[in-house]
């Protein structure tokens, strides 16, 4: 059977704003990639998510919650490669705002964070995890991400 990259789209703490450019890339690089990639963890292609034997995965967002980090650490600890995409995945920004906040407003907030079991800090998904690649920009660059697309797609030996 052809081998193909085994690949997964992921999303934590941010608007989706990367998501949705993801999907505009996939507008004119689905077919070319149809046979060569196997999306086996990706919401919003409504693909069951499956982490086994995963080639890439890609995260678009902070970890500001407990459950994020857990899932973080279960992809790293399956995926061969794990690429930063946005912003918000490579620095925390602009989902980290609350990071920044005086001491009152943040004593405003503790119930709130308290009350969806959310971490005292947003942070990038690299103070927690060892990250491949990143896709930059506020949403992703497009040419960026095709670019690390087809890197992968080679270097896994994929035809
Ligand atoms: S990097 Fe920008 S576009 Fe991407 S999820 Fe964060 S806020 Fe949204």
């Amino acid at each position: 059977m052809e081998r193909k990259l085994k690949a997964g789209l992921f999303s934590f703490t941010g608007d989706e704003g990367c998501v949705i450019t993801f999907l505009e890339i996939l507008n004119y690089k689905l077919k070319d990639w149809n046979g060569r990639v196997e999306w086996q963890a990706a919401r919003v292609l409504r693909k069951k998510s499956s982490l086994e034997g995963l080639d890439v995965a890609f995260v678009e967002g902070a970890i500001s919650n407990e459950k994020e980090l857990e899932k973080l650490m279960e992809i790293r600890k399956n995926a061969k490669k794990v690429v930063a995409i946005g912003t918000c995945a490579i620095n925390g920004s602009p989902s980290n705002h609350r990071n920044s906040f005086d001491e009152d407003k943040k004593r405003e907030i503790k119930h709130i964070l308290k009350r969806f079991n959310h971490m005292p800090s947003v942070e990038p998904i690299g103070k927690y995890v060892k990250v491949d690649a990143e896709v930059p920009g506020c949403p992703i660059i497009e040419q960026k991400f095709v670019e690390v697309m087809e890197q992968y797609i080679k270097e896994f030996g994929v035809e």
